[in-house]
């Protein structure tokens, strides 16, 4: 999967996706980042990408053109890459955005089965609409909060949907049972000593007994998705009665 991410703040995108599980994705050529710069699609000689809004208002906003250019040499190079990727299968383009539909954990699975992801990362106040209503696909938020820019929401998502990409997390580790895998948060999970600060780790984990921790786990699980997220317990007990 390629992910090609538009900002005004490359370097930001590219040190912060470098390291860790991402970075080692990126070096065995698991997952492709590029970040471009809207900013080299600018048609002024000051580089200059934003202006004042029309109607008057506090704050600049980002021009629609070098955003358009940008696209469109990202566009031209995936259909390069797959010239099956034509008209008829347009790529995904997010506009990260306070205004958009809240990204999940069901959006970030939805997101890992495209070959190609454009994320669109504004400034300022924003990005002019009409570019916007060109080119944008999906527009996602990261919560009801509003941040400087959109470079942190798009790194988040790389995160959340590059470690769903077979062979970027090690084979012990599965999207499947952790927080969200099923509906519900996960577990709570001991490491060595068996006895810290006087807490000692629960008894039917060392029993070994799989049965009975898979069990205790499961009680675990509805319990504090009970007490931390009564809205996802809710959800989860409509679906699955039998659990109540
Ligand atoms: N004027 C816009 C509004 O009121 O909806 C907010 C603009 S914000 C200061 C600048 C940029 O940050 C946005 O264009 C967007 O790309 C990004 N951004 C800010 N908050 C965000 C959020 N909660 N989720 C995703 N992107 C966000």
């Amino acid at each position: 999967m390629r992910f090609h991410i538009m900002t005004l703040f490359p370097d930001m995108v590219i040190s912060a996706l470098s390291d860790s599980m991402i970075g080692r994705a990126r070096e065995k050529g698991l997952i492709g980042i590029e970040a471009v710069n809207i900013r080299d699609f600018a048609f002024n000689k000051h580089n200059k990408v934003d202006d004042y809004t029309y109607g008057g208002g506090a704050g600049m906003l980002m021009q629609a053109e070098p955003v358009y250019l940008c696209y469109e040499d990202i566009i031209k190079r995936i259909r390069a890459m797959h010239p099956e990727e034509t008209a008829e299968k347009k790529t995904r383009v997010i506009y990260l955005t306070p205004q958009g539909r809240v990204f999940d954990q069901k959006m970030a699975v939805e997101l890992a089965a495209e070959e190609d992801l454009i994320l669109l990362c504004g400034h300022y106040e924003g990005i002019d609409e009409r570019v916007l209503e060109e080119i944008v696909t999906d527009n996602v938020s990261v919560g009801d909060y509003v941040l400087t820019g959109g470079e942190i929401p798009a790194m988040l998502i790389v995160d959340a949907v590059g470690r769903l990409i077979p062979g970027v997390l090690s084979n012990s580790e599965s999207p499947q049972t952790e927080s969200f895998g099923n509906g519900l948060l996960e577990y709570p999970q001991y490491s060595r000593p068996e006895v810290w600060h006087d807490r000692a780790v629960p008894q039917i984990l060392l029993s070994g007994d799989h049965a009975k921790v898979d069990r205790w786990r499961f009680e675990q699980s509805l319990q504090r998705t009970n007490q931390r997220r009564p809205d996802l317990y809710e959800k989860y007990i409509k679906e699955h009665p039998e659990n109540k």
